[in-house]
C-alpha cells in the first residue's frame, strides 16, 4: 500500500524534536526555557500512544531502581517530583509514564501523539520532517533545526546463530517480553548479559520449568564501589569514542559490570544466576551448548541489547561504512542541522539530562546563526 499523499500545509517550526522520553523532554524543557514557545516554535512528535517514552512498554515487573537509578527530569523538582520517593511496588513503566504526563502538563509541551516520523530529509535550507498521525495522515514539517531523540526501544538487536531459523519453539526479544507466566513450565533459554536477561531469569525462576542462561563473555560482577564509578565513566567515554568514529555504538554494561543487588546476590546463591559460554548453534528443539551438551528449550528470550533507532534518518545518508552516525556532543558532524540526544555516551537518564541543557544552547546557538 502507498503512502496518502501527504498535506503540504507547510507548517514551520524553528525546531521539531522527534521523541518526548528522557532525552527529547530534557532537550524540550531546555528549549523552552531558553525562549522556546512549545507548539509553534518548538515542536514535539512521539508516535508511541502515551507517556514515558520506552519506559511505557517495559514488562509488568520491572520496577524502578531494579538495574540503575532513574535520574529526575530536569524541571521535576519544582513539581515536588522525585523518582526517589516513587512507590517501588509499583511497574516502572505505570510511575514514569505518570511522572512523564504531569511534567509534559506542567510545563506545557504540547506533545503530539502518537505521529510517527517516517523521514527527515533536507530542504533548502533547512530539514524536511514528514510525518504520520494514526489515522494515517500524512503531513510535513519545515524545520530550521531537528533534535532526534528517537532512543532504541524501536530496534532490538538479535544477533545470528547457526540454525536459528530451523529451532521449532519460540523465539521472543526484549520488547516482546511481557511477563513470566507466559513461560510456565517450559524450558527457556535466556541470552545476555545485561540486565533485562538477569530481571528474566529471576522472574522466571519457580515459574518455568527450567532455565539456562548464556552469554558472549563471562558476565562480570561489579559491588558499587568507586573503582566501578571509574569503569562506569570509562564506558561512557567509550560510547563517545565510538559515537565521534561513526562506529556502531558499544554495550554499555560490556564496560562497566552489573552491580550486584540484594535480589541479584540471593539469585547467585541459589544458582539462578549461573552464566555459561555462548551455545554454538540452534537445533529444531533446542541449543547445543559449546562442549557439544544439547539443551532441550522450548522458547528462547533474546535479551541481546539495542541499536539506536535512526531509520527515518535514511534519507540523510549519515551511516558510515563503520556502521555508525558520526556525533561530536550531541551533533551530526555531517548535517550540522541536526541534533541527537540520548545518542552513544548520553544514552542513561543522566546523560539524557545533560545532553538537555547542552544541546539546546547549541540548537539556539545555530537559530542564531541561520
Ligand atoms: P526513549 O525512552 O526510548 O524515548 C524515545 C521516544 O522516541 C519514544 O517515546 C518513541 O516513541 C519515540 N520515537 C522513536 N522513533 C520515533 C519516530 N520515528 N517518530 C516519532 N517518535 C519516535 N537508564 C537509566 O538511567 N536507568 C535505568 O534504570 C534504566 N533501565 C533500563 C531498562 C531497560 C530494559 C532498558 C532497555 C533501558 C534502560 N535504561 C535505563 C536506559 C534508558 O532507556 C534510558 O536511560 C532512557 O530512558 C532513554 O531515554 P530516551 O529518551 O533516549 O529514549
Amino acid at each position: 500500500m502507498t503512502d496518502p499523499t501527504p498535506t503540504l500545509d507547510d507548517q514551520h517550526a524553528r525546531v521539531v524534536v522527534i521523541g518526548a522520553g528522557q532525552a527529547g523532554l530534557s532537550v524540550a524543557w531546555h528549549l523552552q526555557r531558553l525562549g522556546l514557545v512549545p507548539g509553534t516554535d518548538m515542536i514535539v512528535l512521539d508516535r508511541a500512544p502515551s507517556t514515558g517514552g520506552a519506559w511505557q512498554f517495559r514488562w509488568q515487573a520491572l520496577r524502578l531502581g531494579a538495574a540503575h537509578r532513574v535520574h529526575d527530569l530536569p524541571g521535576m523538582h519544582e513539581m515536588g517530583l522525585r523518582f526517589d520517593d516513587a512507590d517501588r511496588a509499583r511497574p516502572a513503566r505505570d510511575v514514569v509514564g505518570e511522572y512523564y504526563r504531569r511534567f509534559e502538563q506542567h510545563h506545557d509541551l504540547r506533545v503530539r501523539r502518537p505521529v510517527q516520523v517516517t523521514s527527515v530529509e533536507r530542504a533548502g535550507s533547512g530539514l524536511c520532517v514528514s510525518t504520520r498521525g494514526a489515522d494515517g495522515t500524512a503531513t510535513r514539517i519545515l524545520a530550521d533545526v531537528v533534535v532526534n531523540a528517537s532512543g532504541t526501544w524501536g530496534t532490538p538487536f538479535v544477533p545470528w546463530y547457526p540454525g536459528r531459523d530451523v529451532f521449532g519453539g519460540r523465539q521472543v526479544d526484549t520488547t516482546e517480553y511481557r511477563s513470566a507466566s507466559a513461560f510456565a513450565g517450559q524450558d527457556v533459554v535466556v541470552v545476555g548479559g545485561g540486565t533485562s536477561a538477569i530481571g528474566f531469569l529471576l522472574e522466571l525462576d519457580g515459574v518455568a520449568r527450567s532455565t539456562r542462561w548464556f552469554t558472549r563473555r563471562p558476565m562480570m560482577w561489579s559491588d558499587g564501589s568507586a573503582l566501578d564509578v571509574e569503569s562506569a565513566v570509562g564506558a561512557v567515554a567509550e560510547q563517545d569514542r565510538a559515537a565521534r568514529a561513526g562506529e556502531v555504538l558499544p554495550s554499555i554494561v560490556s564496560g562497566t559490570g552489573v552491580p550486584v543487588s540484594r535480589r541479584i546476590r540471593a539469585g547467585l546463591d541459589r544458582g539462578v544466576l549461573r552464566d555459561e559460554p555462548m551455545f554454538q548453534r540452534f537445533d529444531e528443539d533446542g541449543v547445543v551448548t559449546a562442549d557439544g551438551e544439547h539443551v532441550h528449550a522450548d522458547a528462547v528470550i533474546w535479551a541481546t541489547g539495542f541499536r539506536a533507532d535512526l531509520r527515518h534518518l535514511a534519507p540523510l545518508h549519515l551511516r558510515t561504512a563503520k556502521g555508525g552516525v558520526v556525533v561530536a556532543d550531541g551533533r551530526s558532524e555531517d548535517e550540522p542541522r541536526l541534533f541527537l540526544a540520548g545518542y552513544g555516551p548520553q544514552a542513561s537518564t543522566i546523560g539524557a539530562n545533560r545532553a538537555g541543557r547542552r544541546i539546546a544552547r547549541q540548537v539556539m546557538a545555530a537559530l542564531d546563526a541561520s
